[in-house]
């Protein structure tokens, strides 16, 4: 996401090489991406991290715990030397005119943030790989005026479904993902005007679609009087096609700039 000059990366979860095809695709080039900022060390985050770090030169961001995690999960010809950069939760960082801010979010990794990013008017927030909503990303959620945050199950698909006992327990688990169900109702017990744009991300291949985590957060919201598509716009994010470029410069209520 960024503005109409540069941008940062949430995670490098795709190879280098597939992002530069999507950027290219949106007239974006490589060098206008500043910073690349890690939620944490699973593999679905971090796949291309070293290549766009020394190869390319970004500068990586991440808390100290995370790049502990980094440097255990990527082969020792992929760590992050000259690129990596250290940064605190709850202390903003600037890349240009962005202002960034890691929270913690619980998750089993041996850390996980969720990202801020501040912008003008905009408030972008980003929450994945979130066991449970607790205060602290209650509280960021019910700031943001653009959220992206996960939905990653719907509860009867996976207990109905093909995976093992521990797995099934892992994701459902308060360190492991959210469901489609607690997503919903947190959104909509906590609405807000100010927040405009929800994607719902993370979406599980084998627990979950695309239409039945929108219909959740749909239904939950209109227990609330909430209208999707007139109160705020809600659009489940596919798991491996790029999404179109979403611009917010005409959201109305927000004094606005251009995000990708
Ligand atoms: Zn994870
Ligand atoms: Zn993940």
């Amino acid at each position: 996401m960024g503005t109409d000059n540069y941008g940062v990366l949430f995670d490098a979860g795709v190879s280098a090489r597939f992002l530069k095809k999507v950027l290219r695709e949106n007239e974006i080039g490589i060098e206008q991406i500043m910073a690349v900022f890690i939620t944490h060390n699973h593999t679905d985050h971090i796949r291309s991290v070293g290549c766009l770090g020394e190869k390319y030169g970004i500068p990586v961001y991440a808390t100290e715990k995370i790049h502990a995690g980094i440097d255990t999960g990527l082969p020792p010809n992929e760590r992050l030397y000259i690129s990596r950069r250290i940064i605190e939760k709850e202390i903003a960082v600037s890349i240009k005119d962005l202002k960034i801010t890691a929270f913690d979010v619980p998750h089993d990794a041996n850390e996980c943030v969720g990202y801020l990013v501040a912008y003008k008017q905009h408030k972008l927030v980003l929450a994945t790989d979130v066991g449970h909503i607790d205060e602290k990303v209650g509280e960021y959620i019910r700031i943001a005026n653009h959220l992206i945050v996960e939905a990653n199950y719907d509860r009867e698909m996976l207990f109905h479904g093909k995976y093992p006992p521990f797995l099934k327990k892992r994701i459902s688990g308060g360190n492991g993902h959210l469901c489609n169900s607690e997503t919903a109702e947190f959104l909509a017990a906590n609405f807000d005007l100010h927040l405009k744009n929800i994607w719902l991300c993370h979406l599980s291949k084998d627990n979950n679609h695309p239409e039945l985590a929108c219909k959740t957060v749909e239904v939950a919201m209109r227990q609330y009087g909430i209208r999707i598509g007139k109160d705020v716009n809600l659009v489940a994010l596919k798991r491996t096609t790029p999404s179109e470029m979403f611009i917010l410069d005409n959201t109305p209520g927000i004094i606005s700039d251009t995000y990708y």
